[in-house]
């Protein structure tokens, strides 16, 4: 199969870095890269979703611009790393669409599930639409809790599906065995490795973005991310266990686990993503790649809206604003879920499976 530039370019800088080894002490890339000689599509790949884009062997290389080797080992391993988001999507067909016009297929998502919900209000009972409600089961007077199961629950599936199916092809692709997954120790490392995010810190120092002055923002944003994602969903599972266990509808009492767990994931997916995208905007552009931005910026742009509209619903929610902002809340959410497989969300799974990959060959033979 013929090698995109992208892999071609990754293939010449490797070789020179192998040669050179002056940034092994860094990140895990380089030990990974000096356990080969030749470098595999596949070898790129698991390559590309080690590195943690710290900026930190740009900025130490003597072959890096203008020197005429042209060494850019961030911004090539990150376009290499967008792409094998495309390659091992499934179905395939869909990633183009969504690497070429992330924002725009994300924000067409929200829109068009917002405007179901508000279509299925309106044509039910218009007047629902604007009406201010109190006390549990409120948000189901828009839409029965059955109705937003049934769909959610669907797109839900349909992630999951296309999420394990491209995380067992970039398995395949890598050459790693099924076995691998199953052992402790590789875990046990990969978990901590992947939960510290240890190669986010330049070898040690903190992140360059767009001076030479290493910080640890990005490492503090992306755990802030991380987190918020976490308890937001935590707090929805509990408020599922909440209505098919105990019988009690939401909206819930601010005081209650599924409240508490919410907005506190609300403000990291809120603060978190600003805080990256702002990090992101500072950065040399040398570090990054342009072509992946939409995407990058897509995922970011869809956190914050979920955050923020629902943070106003539990602001608002016993307001006449209550049945817009839950259409929009919805439909943020709905388009998560939908775009979760094409996008930047699966680079956590592919960077822990990569992880696994390096601590099995380096540490747990
Ligand atoms: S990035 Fe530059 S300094 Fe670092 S190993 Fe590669 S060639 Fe050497
Ligand atoms: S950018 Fe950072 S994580 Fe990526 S290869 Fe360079 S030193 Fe390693």
């Amino acid at each position: 199969m013929q090698r995109s530039e992208a892999l071609t370019e990754a293939d010449r800088l490797m070789t020179i870095c192998n040669s050179c080894r002056y940034c092994e002490g860094l990140c895990a890339v380089f030990p990974a890269m000096e356990m080969r000689r030749a470098f595999t599509g596949g070898d790129l790949n698991y390559l590309a979703n080690l590195c943690h884009a710290c900026g930190a062997c740009y900025v130490d290389c003597q072959f890096s611009p203008p020197h005429e080797f042209d060494v850019r080992v961030p911004s090539v391993l990150t376009r290499v790393r967008h792409e094998s988001y495309a390659d091992y999507a499934w179905p395939r067909a869909l990633a183009p669409l969504f690497r070429r016009n992330g924002l725009a297929v994300s924000l067409i998502a929200v829109i068009s599930m917002a405007a179901f919900v508000l279509g299925f209000v309106a044509f039910n009972d218009p007047a629902a639409l604007f009406a201010s409600r109190h006390g549990l089961g409120s948000f189901y007077a828009l839409m029965p809790h059955n109705t937003m199961a049934l769909l959610f629950g669907a797109a839900f599936l349909w992630a999951i599906i296309a999420i394990i199916m491209g995380a067992r092809a970039f398995w395949n692709d890598i050459g790693e065995p099924s076995s691998t997954l199953t052992r402790s120790r590789p875990l046990l490392r990969a978990v901590r490795d992947a939960g510290s995010l240890r190669y986010l810190d330049g070898g040690g120092v903190g992140c360059y973005n767009e001076d030479e002055r290493p910080r640890d923002t990005r490492r503090f944003y992306h755990h802030l991310t991380f987190w918020g994602f976490v308890l937001c969903f935590a707090s929805t599972s509990v408020a599922t266990l909440y209505h098919y266990l105990l019988h009690r509808d939401a909206p819930y009492p601010l005081w209650d686990l599924p409240v508490v767990l919410g907005t506190l994931g609300g403000i990291g997916i809120v603060v978190g993503p600003l805080g990256l995208y702002a990090a992101k905007r500072r950065r040399e552009p040398a570090m990054m790649d342009g072509g992946s931005r939409g995407m990058d910026v897509a995922f970011l742009a869809m956190l914050v809206l979920t955050g923020a509209t629902g943070l106003a619903l539990l602001v608002l929610r016993e307001t006449s604003t209550m049945g817009v902002l839950l259409a929009v809340h919805l439909g943020a959410v709905f388009a998560i879920f939908i775009t979760m497989p094409y996008g930047k969300f699966v680079h956590g799974l592919y960077r822990f499976l990569a992880l696994l990959r390096y601590a099995r060959e380096r540490h747990g033979a």
